[in-house]
């Protein structure tokens, strides 16, 4: 995945196209990435006592990694994302942008 949790990411793709949030979930198994804010639907809730109150609530749903491109926090440009191979075979992701790694 190019994407970690807490990334800060932009929509491209999609009803949210252009919105920016932070990861706070990846789901590599299914490909998909929860973006604060982004991908909003609508819950009715019923009413459960000493929990909630009935209404509406609205819940993130983890969208496509494929519709999110990584914000650079070095240069804070959308960017895609390289990775570098180290001489111990770990990888570190590289902006394409400004080739700053990203942590
Ligand atoms: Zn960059």
């Amino acid at each position: 995945m190019h994407v970690r949790t807490n990334d800060t990411v932009l929509v491209i793709k999609g009803r949210d196209r252009g919105k920016q949030g932070k990861v706070q979930r990846v789901l590599p198994r299914e490909g998909r990435v929860l973006v604060e804010g982004v991908n909003l639907v609508k819950r009715h809730t019923k009413a459960r006592a000493g929990i909630r109150q009935a209404g509406i609530i609205q819940k993130e749903m983890p969208l496509r990694a494929a519709n999110v491109q990584l914000i650079c926090a070095k240069c804070t440009k959308p960017t895609r994302v390289g990775y570098k191979r180290l001489a111990d075979h770990t990888g570190l992701r590289v902006c394409l942008q400004c080739k700053e790694t990203i942590e």
